[in-house]
């Protein structure tokens, strides 16, 4: 009697622990905005591993720990330990869009965090398949991004050194300035002042992170017009005060904070209120997110720009693959996260050259952690951080 066998059946691979980690490290300036003054960055990483050996990399970084929004690398990796873990353990760790489902109906809110797990699993699950991330999210149609700068020492003379010697190295031509934590008219002449410095040869915008009323915003955007800004990004926190705004002046309206995923840019779509979208992967809620995001932006017409939470490479690399995705990226991005700290974390370190990054070919993210470095800077680990590099605000 013959005997027939079914071929057996391949056990899909699953989540076998989650690990996080702060990383404490030092920045090359302080960097001056009108929330906080930023002397040091928290990383917060996601160590994912899987039962096929696979391990994946993720990350959770907030800008002055909760000056930006409501989460801090601490409440990041806090509710990953406890309450993400535990949704995870033992789930198929190949169906990516499935586990984040779970994760979503029994974790609220948490977008930083969702983002920097949902990223450890494309980073995985691009491992395992033998793709980059930006091909699992449905091809790269560019290779290469182009990356802002921002000025953000808060002294003009030292913006302008800093601006001239980005463009000798010819990492950055597009300098964003950020303004709003001094007097209207003072930051106008810091504006103009940088500039005419610097000339035709360069893009300047300014981030106003919110810190203007409307009034001040008619006055600022219509001044900043007149010393040749192209782009002012949200100067007030409301968002039908940006509606009230839009297309009133001779410059570019951004919204950064008050897009906070596809729920809020639908809404911003349907009134137009803004010409521009900062499209941030941990803001949205991860990459499929920020994915929607942008095609929210592109069918009501706002232009597309890729932003960053000043993320360490983790962060910086896996925004890099879904802005490679993107139909239409009319400004560019600001991924220079990693070049705001003093200190690599990778074997082999980004390629920031001729203005802008090369995203990573490799498979899943691209990337490879030094783990002598990770173990030196984590919170409590050899090097044993004093004082917190935390924002003062
Ligand atoms: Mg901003």
């Amino acid at each position: 009697m013959n005997q027939s066998f079914a071929p057996l059946a391949t056990a899909a691979p699953v989540i076998s622990r989650v690990e996080t980690l702060i990383l404490d490290l030092p920045t090359i300036r302080p960097h001056k905005l009108s929330v906080a003054t930023m002397t040091g960055q928290v990383v917060t990483l996601v160590r994912l591993h899987c039962s096929d050996g696979v391990t994946g990399l993720g990350e959770g970084t907030t800008i002055g720990g909760l000056a930006y929004g409501g989460e801090s690398p601490e409440s990041i990796k806090t509710n990953i330990d406890t309450w993400f873990a535990p949704v995870m353990i033992g789930q198929d760790a190949t169906r990516v869009g499935s586990l984040m489902a779970r994760i979503g109906r029994m974790v609220r809110e948490n977008r930083f965090a969702k983002s920097a797990v949902e990223c450890a699993l494309l980073d995985a699950q691009g491992q395992r398949v033998g793709l980059p991330v930006s091909e699992l999210l449905g091809g790269r149609r560019r290779d290469r991004l182009p990356v802002a700068w921002t000025l953000a020492s808060g002294d003009t003379a030292r913006d302008i050194a800093e601006a001239e010697r980005m463009l000798d190295l010819r990492r950055h031509r597009v300098f964003k300035l950020k303004i709003g934590a001094r007097g209207l008219r003072e930051d106008i002449a810091h504006v103009a002042a940088i500039g005419r410095a610097l000339g035709d040869q360069v893009s300047i915008r300014v981030d106003v992170n919110m810190a203007w009323s409307e009034h001040q915003a008619a006055f600022g955007m219509a001044a900043l017009a007149d010393v040749g800004c192209e782009l002012v990004e949200q100067p007030v926190a409301s968002a039908a005060a940006m509606g009230r705004l839009v297309r009133r002046f001779p410059i570019a309206l951004m919204a950064d904070e008050s897009l906070t995923g596809p729920d809020s840019a639908f809404q911003i779509a349907r009134v137009q209120g803004a010409d521009v979208f900062a499209v941030k992967l941990e803001q949205s809620g991860g990459a499929f997110d920020a994915l929607r995001v942008a095609a929210i932006a592109d069918a009501a017409g706002i232009g597309l720009y890729g932003g960053t939470m000043l993320e360490g490479a983790v962060g910086t690399v896996i925004s890099a693959h879904v802005f490679a995705t993107f139909a239409n990226l009319q400004w560019g991005t600001e991924l220079f996260g990693p070049l705001l700290l003093t200190e690599e974390i990778l074997t082999e370190p980004l390629d920031y050259s001729d203005f802008e990054l090369t995203v990573p070919t490799g498979p899943g993210l691209g990337l490879t952690l030094d783990s002598d470095r990770v173990a030196f800077f984590a919170r409590d680990g050899l090097r044993k951080t004093i004082s917190l590099p935390q924002a003062r605000i």
